[in-house]
């Protein structure tokens, strides 16, 4: 056989697939697990959308090739929604573009733009897609730390300027996995005027901005002014409407970056199956209706898992949006062993912080997409086995 490329050998093993290995392992051995691993919502995709999509499904005319930027229909329905969501207008014919999937969208974005050794800005902890594919094409991903003390934005000011002229592209995600943070319209202006100042694509992944509590609600990079010079922002159906599995999405914003985006695309994949564009469609025609539900059920996981665990000795605040939870481990513990002890004693799967990146070292992430009642004996049994913010690291040797 012959040998992969040698870029392949720079990647780590793919996060979600490990832990998937290690669920597996402990059911063999009978454990009942609580997986508060993977960001993969466990409630049904909305009535009104699966119904759209039988209808499609049975209309012979969805059947063929989908036109390849997606269809018009769709395309329109992600603009409208844009402009109602969030005041921002985009040209469906040349600034927005279907993907399958906003995964699928990000890594092909790298593919556009990065040579050999050229940079990409990418925030560490953050979702592996951005890093690791920049290592696929041979370029050169550099970290912009997220830490408790800067908020989790990434201080702009830290980057070197020949890093910053070396830099094609940034990638930013407000709400943001893992850490749950949220961007200030003023941080969203200096990324901007940074991305602008050093031509620079700045690529927003923006998959959780309907996922938000407490009356907070998630601006798009693109409705600051002049962003979309320089912005292009990802848009996903995942997690806004339970469809991880239907794998659609869009692509929205600077029309050249759309155009070099669309141009590998269209030598790749031939867009997305047209009755999933046609159902997805509804769902951004009655968003609001079909997400409020969703936020309160999550913001009430989120109340009890945070309750639970400051019983348990933590002190913390509960974010503004996302499903996700980035909790500090105990003192003088590895997130690694944190995480393998959770497993061993607790029977809980959660991904240790340090899989995002270095930074991400001192913390773990729970999921909150298992129901009250899996929380609630989740925190049962860390409770039982003094599993607590305030327990020794000589206490947390893995069974
Ligand atoms: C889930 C997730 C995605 C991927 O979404 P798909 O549309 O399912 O590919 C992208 N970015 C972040 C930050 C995510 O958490």
């Amino acid at each position: 056989m012959p040998k992969p490329i040698k870029n392949l050998n720079k990647l780590p093993p793919y996060l979600f697939t490990e832990l998937d290995r290690k669920v597996d392992a402990a059911r063999a051995k009978g454990v009942d697990v609580i997986h508060l691993g993977v960001g993969d919502p466990d409630l049904p995709t909305p009535e009104p959308i699966v119904e759209e999509m039988r209808r499609a499904i049975s209309d012979p005319t969805t059947h063929n090739y989908s036109s390849y930027m997606g269809t018009g229909e769709y395309r329109a329905a992600a603009s409208d929604w844009m402009k109602s969501r969030f005041g921002v207008e985009v040209d469906p014919a040349t600034e927005v573009l279907t993907l399958i999937g906003s995964k699928e969208g990000l890594a092909h974005m790298i593919m556009a733009y990065i040579d050999e050794g050229d940079v990409v800005l990418y925030p560490s902890p953050s979702y592996p897609v951005y890093r690791n594919y920049t290592l696929l094409c041979g370029g050169d991903p550099v970290s912009m730390p997220l830490t408790v003390d800067n908020d989790f934005l990434p201080d702009l000011g830290a980057i070197p300027a020949e890093t910053a002229a070396r830099a094609k592209l940034m990638f930013l995600n407000y709400p943001n996995n893992p850490t749950g943070a949220i961007a200030p319209e003023s941080f969203i202006r200096d990324a901007i005027e940074f991305c602008q100042k050093h031509d620079i694509l700045l690529c927003h992944d923006n998959a959780y901005s309907e996922m938000t509590f407490d009356g907070y609600r998630a601006p798009s990079f693109l409705s600051v002014p002049g962003a979309k010079d320089v912005c292009v922002e990802f848009f996903s159906t995942s997690k806004m409407y339970n469809m991880t599995g239907w794998r659609i999405g869009f692509a929205a914003g600077n029309a050249a970056g759309i155009k070099a985006l669309g141009t590998v695309k269209d030598n790749t994949d031939s867009s997305a199956f047209k009755a999933i564009q046609r159902a997805a469609a509804v769902g951004y025609k009655r968003s609001d209706e079909l997400t409020s539900g969703l936020n309160d059920i999550y913001g009430k996981r989120q109340k009890i898992f945070v309750e639970g665990l400051n019983a348990l000795g933590w002190n913390f605040h509960p974010p503004a949006a996302t499903f996700y939870l980035w909790v500090p481990v105990p003192a003088g513990i590895k997130s690694e062993d944190f995480a393998a002890l959770l497993l061993e004693k607790c029977g809980i799967i959660v991904p240790p912080g340090s899989a995002y990146g270095p930074e991400g070292e001192g913390f773990f992430r729970i999921a909150l997409t298992t129901n009250e009642k899996r929380l609630r004996e989740a925190l049962k049994r860390m409770e039982q086995e003094k599993i607590r913010f305030d327990m020794l690291s000589s206490e947390a040797v893995a069974a």
